[in-house]
């Protein structure tokens, strides 16, 4: 057997046509074929690889954390150095209130630790979750994640969870006495990035003040910079009760976050104990290499690039067959009329060495997400790739 067939005889699918690329290297905002093509990638791995891939100075955390130690013991039993000092950085670059931090191995066990944390503090079972919006694949993650269609084959899932339009009224009015919380995206990624209306938020969280229910936001992609400021919560002036971050928050290893104040997260420490366990997450290693990251999106003032790349991202993508483009800082979701046309495009984009991908309730859409390090000029190069794949998909 050749190496795709292992791969489709052996690596578990559920993609039914993954792309299938095999990347021997990456480095910067490039990966590289085991042919020696480079890939531009404009998506950073999911919202992952925000300094672009195999940062140095990741590199060298990686590698001075494996050879000190790796695995110790249970989450949260002995002082793990790397995760103190990570906690310690991402609290110093958050609002007071977000002072504590519970290392996951994922975003959707960040979503889990969440909702838990929520009943547990509230002592309510009742959820507010949003149409079209994606909070992870477990199954109190799918509980909250806003499409049927994905939700459906594993029912039953958690009870007393209700949905709501994105930015509708109805959802601050089904806010009461009953609420544990409300879990939602700072901008809605997979339908094709929605941002929030500021009054919208804002009467969420006045909602939730006024009930005692928390506030969890999930920046699990938007966070890190991407939208311009380093927590797209910033833009609306609001805190939530709990934060979630993952992806970027790894610096290409895994890991996940749930943040609270000190007083909601001991609430897991009693009624009972151990109110969440992990083995791996906070993983020495992934906390080395999350707080190396965050320091090299810092030092190189990475923020201050955004607003301009978004601007450029405006200007060059425009053409007869984009139907809209929206942004959130160096993000975009660029529509075409339908899944099929938005594929072809997709194809030829990584035929010519640009690596993007569509938005799981938006098919239609086609993502823009790459690493923050991305030049003005090569943005503006992958922008002239993507209009190119536009003509010769509407040619052939
Ligand atoms: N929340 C958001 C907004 C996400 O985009 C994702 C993943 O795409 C998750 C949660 C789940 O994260 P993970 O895939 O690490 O479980």
């Amino acid at each position: 057997m050749n190496q795709r067939q292992l791969f489709q005889q052996h690596i578990a699918q559920t993609s039914p046509a993954p792309i299938g690329l095999e990347i021997v290297k990456a480095a910067g905002i490039y990966q590289y074929d085991i042919q020696g093509k480079a890939y531009m990638d404009l998506i950073s791995g999911f919202s992952v690889a925000n300094i672009g891939h195999s940062h140095p100075n990741v590199v060298a955390a990686v590698q001075q954390q494996a050879a000190a130690y790796m695995h110790l013991i249970v989450y949260g039993e002995f002082i793990e150095s790397p995760q103190v000092a990570y906690a310690k950085l991402l609290a110093d670059y958050l609002p007071a209130t977000l002072n504590c931090v519970y290392f996951t191995n994922s975003g959707a066990e960040a979503t889990e630790g969440a909702m838990k944390l929520a009943k547990r503090v509230t002592g309510r079972s009742k959820i507010i979750s949003f149409n079209k919006s994606y909070h992870g694949s477990t199954q109190g993650a799918l509980s909250v994640m806003g499409d049927e269609y994905w939700r459906n084959a594993f029912r039953p899932l958690l009870p007393d969870i209700y949905h709501y339009d994105y930015n509708s009224p109805d959802a601050i009015d089904a806010i009461d006495s009953q609420t544990a919380c409300v879990i939602l995206e700072t901008v809605q990624a997979e339908s094709g990035i929605t941002k929030p209306s500021t009054a919208w938020l804002q009467s969420i969280r006045t909602a939730c003040n006024n009930h005692c229910a928390l506030l969890i936001l999930d920046e699990i992609q938007a966070g890190f910079g991407r939208t311009g400021t380093l927590w797209a919560f910033e833009q609306y002036q609001i805190v939530p009760d709990i934060l979630l971050l993952g992806k970027a928050l790894g610096g290409g290893m895994p890991l996940g976050a749930f943040i609270a104040s000190h007083a909601l997260m001991s609430t897991l420490t009693h009624h009972p104990v151990l109110g969440h366990i992990s083995t791996f997450g906070g993983h020495p290693v992934s906390c080395a290499a999350g707080k190396a990251a965050f320091e090299v999106l810092l030092q190189e003032n990475l923020l201050a690039t955004i607003a301009e790349k978004e601007k450029l991202l405006q200007q060059h993508l425009v053409h007869p067959a984009i139907l809209s483009v929206q942004t959130a800082g160096i993000w975009a979701s660029v529509r075409f009329s339908n899944f099929e046309q938005n594929q072809q495009i997709i194809h030829r984009c990584i035929e010519k060495g640009l690596i993007t991908d569509w938005f799981l309730f938006a098919p239609e859409c086609l993502r823009i997400g790459p690493p923050l390090i991305t030049t003005n000029q090569q943005l503006i190069h992958a922008c002239d790739i993507i209009l190119q794949a536009i003509d010769e998909v509407a040619l052939s």
